[in-house]
């Protein structure tokens, strides 16, 4: 039987920029969710190894959706959308599984959305097209689910390649395969999943796309993206309030960083890269502060281990720690992670080296 895997992403660089129509560089990650789908009779149900039980709908319910757990929205969210397109959806029974970590800032669910619409594509003779999977998956996560997210977990999840980045534009969601292979270099990629619970997140992440949009306001830009940095110092001094300023340092650098960072993996000079990325950290911690200790404390002990660079990757409040990592030190490294950790009375962390995987793809089983 066919199923269609979609993978988790990490983002290189290149945060809190893609609601201001600036830059990101995320991969895809090996780890993903596979949905398969088989015919049904009655209704439609979805299956996840991950959920306990079944969520079942009836023959007459894709416009009910009042009790559905959060969870299966993400993949009734789907059938909901096209149901409202018109789309004659037979009945089918969806059954997900997935090896992401669950919100730990590595998108399980543009994982779990993008697997259920490329398996609907299929089934369903829709033919999208990378734009339609794009659209699609986007609106579920956005109108069916509510969570505003601006379509890179998903750009990263359905276009990844084998050994590449991808350099997204996110005004006009365009992408670019960029090559990134650590290994060829020497170097390995680490993950440090702080764990730390994601405190006030929503909020927070709410408060920094107002500013920024107030911050484009003011400066008569119709995004943040659109203040190059060669006018960021003008720009700044056009800003009354501390607040704003470092927002829109913060993310005026960041699009500058993501540039930088694309122009040295096409240059193959990936050591380099290190205190890019180590340089959007700081950007994150003292300017748009959106870090905890957690995770600086993870950044600190992987720089103090002799990493090249290493930086927060995610929306910010916890989450991930990536870091570029001589290959012969990933181990000395992982443990200064827990070591730091274990002294400050934090959780345990949890440790893994990724390498950029394949985006959404069929698999023969
Ligand atoms: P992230 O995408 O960073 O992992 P989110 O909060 O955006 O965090 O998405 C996590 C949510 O996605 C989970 O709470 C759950 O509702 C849903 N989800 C992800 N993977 C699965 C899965 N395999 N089975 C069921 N639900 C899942
Ligand atoms: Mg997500």
């Amino acid at each position: 039987m066919t199923s269609w895997f979609a993978p988790g992403r990490i983002n290189l660089i290149g945060e809190h920029t893609d609601y201001n129509d600036g830059f990101v560089l995320p991969m895809a990650l090996p780890m993903g969710c596979a949905t398969t789908l088989s015919p049904a009779t009655d209704g439609w149900s979805v299956v996840s190894v991950q959920e306990p039980g079944e969520v079942r709908v009836r023959r007459s319910g894709l416009s009910g959706r009042d009790d559905t757990p959060d969870w299966a929205t993400y993949v009734l969210g789907a059938l909901w959308l096209l149901h409202d397109d018109g789309v004659e959806v037979p009945p089918l029974r969806i059954e997900v599984d997935s090896d992401v970590p669950s919100g730990a800032g590595l998108s399980s669910s543009a994982a779990l959305v993008c697997s259920v619409v490329c398996a609907l594509d299929e089934r369903l003779g829709l033919d999208l097209g990378p734009a339609g999977l794009l659209a699609l998956s986007r609106r579920v996560e956005n109108d069916a689910v509510g969570a505003p997210t601006g379509g890179m977990d998903q750009l990263a999840s359905l276009r990844g390649e084998e050994g590449h980045a991808l350099f997204c534009d996110m005004r006009d969601l365009t992408s670019q395969s960029v090559p990134f292979d650590p290994g060829a270099s020497g170097l390995a990629l680490l993950v440090a999943d702080t764990r730390a619970p994601h405190r006030h997140a929503d909020g927070e992440y709410a408060a920094r796309r107002r500013g920024c949009e107030e911050a484009a306001r003011q400066l008569d830009v119709p995004a943040l993206r659109d203040v190059g940095a060669d006018d960021l110092d003008a720009a700044l001094a056009r800003l009354d309030d501390d607040e704003l300023r470092r927002y829109v340092r913060h993310v005026v650098t960041e699009d500058a960083r993501v540039l930088e960072a694309v122009d040295l993996l096409r240059d193959g000079r990936l050591a380099d890269l290190g205190p890019v990325l180590s340089a959007s950290h700081a950007s994150m911690r003292d300017d748009f502060r959106i870090t905890v200790p957690e995770v600086d404390t993870a950044v600190e002990a992987l720089l103090g281990a002799g990493a090249l660079g290493a930086r927060m990757t995610g929306g910010g409040f916890g989450g991930c720690v990536i870091a570029l990592v001589a290959e012969g030190e990933v181990d000395a490294a992982g443990d200064a992670v827990r070591g730091a950790f274990s002294d400050a009375g934090f959780g345990e962390p949890e440790l893994f080296t990724a390498s950029a995987a394949p985006g959404a793809h069929a698999v023969e089983g």
